[in-house]
């Protein structure tokens, strides 16, 4: 009997320090203590049945061995409510913990400063659809059926929509702009644009902006005008610009724009990551509006005019930064978003 006392008290020292709960403490108690069934309670109730001489001294250690687990119990309860209570506490004078404030998207960013940019230059912006039909992102656009630019700008072709697509540029804006407005106009149109395209510097959804300006006797040299201001505003103050002769439906003549690097200028370095050595970055296309497209949205190409140009919208963020895989934008690493 001394043995099984010895037990049950090193069991219960063991079980009350390895409790974690208010609850699991009392669950412990009942099982030793508890008056029907604890460990402890039936043990002291065999007392009687000993032999007469050896009752005092059993009953003696028996009330010792409960007097000590009450007070370890109570003990332990004591812990639990000192924690409860200073989780409570609460300190008013503390500072605040700083709230984590989000922030626009790297590309998000550049499309607010290029708006900006081209608002101070009387660009307006216009907006229009992300899936359009045939006629606004080709035909319209000087690009009939058949013709060898509609292979150039792998499409999307919307499934259960007869003859519509996922715009391939935002130069469906230009006409469905022009169709319901009066020139003289300047507009930009910054959107996400869709193609079968994606390698590290082609992902099947990206951003242009489209510029727009119609007005009477309109020639390259305002081109060459807008687009400088407002490059060397959005990349870097020496910017230089060179144009070469190229061909797109839409325009006539057309360009296509290269900006000097804006690590080693127009003296291109070998060593530099951006350039490469070679000094120019093609960065979009530009033209004067083709005669056809005016007439198409009924505009009299004897007394209207203008220019258009385009530019890929992550091209620019990633020659401002220095990014050299364009699907990092669209990964949403917080390590790479956090640094912009
Ligand atoms: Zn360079």
């Amino acid at each position: 009997m001394k043995k099984n006392l010895e037990e049950i008290k090193s069991t219960a020292i063991q079980q009350i320090s390895a409790a974690t709960t208010l609850d699991e403490l009392h669950e412990i108690e009942v099982e030793i203590l508890g008056r029907k069934q604890g460990s402890l309670s039936l043990l002291l109730r065999k007392v009687p049945s000993l032999p007469v001489e050896e009752r005092p001294e059993m009953g003696k250690q028996g009330n010792i061995v409960k007097k000590e687990i009450t007070q370890l119990i109570s003990n332990k309860q004591k812990e639990f409510e000192n924690a409860e209570e200073s989780e409570e506490f609460f300190d008013f004078s503390a500072p605040s913990p700083k709230p984590k404030i989000g922030k626009s998207h790297p590309i998000s960013q550049f499309i607010r400063e290029v708006e900006d940019v081209f608002g101070r230059l009387g660009f307006d912006i216009a907006d229009g659809p992300e899936i359009d039909d045939e006629h606004h992102n080709f035909n319209a656009l000087n690009i009939p059926e058949h013709h060898p630019a509609r292979e150039m700008q792998d499409t999307f072709w919307v499934k259960n929509l007869k003859k519509h697509v996922l715009r391939t540029q935002t130069s469906n804006v230009q006409i469905h702009f022009m169709e319901k407005n009066e020139p003289p106009f300047r507009i930009i149109a910054p959107g996400k644009v869709f193609r079968k395209d994606s390698d590290a510097t082609h992902s099947p959804m990206f951003h242009q902006v489209e510029g727009l300006m119609i007005d009477k006797n309109i020639s390259l040299a305002n081109l060459k005008f807008v687009l400088l201001s407002a490059l060397r505003e959005l990349i870097s103050p020496d910017l230089e610009l060179r144009f070469r002769l190229s061909y797109f439906p839409f325009t006539e003549p057309s360009l296509e724009v290269d900006a000097s690097c804006p690590i080693c200028g127009t003296n291109g370095k070998k060593e530099c990551r951006v350039c490469k050595g070679t000094s120019w970055l093609e960065i979009g296309g530009a033209g004067m509006v083709h005669p056809n497209v005016l007439k198409n949205v009924g505009l009299d190409s004897s007394q209207w005019n203008g220019f258009a140009f385009g530019f890929g919208i992550e091209r620019q963020v990633m020659i401002r930064h220095q990014i050299n895989d364009l699907r990092q934008f669209y990964e949403n690493d917080l390590r790479f978003l956090e640094q912009f």
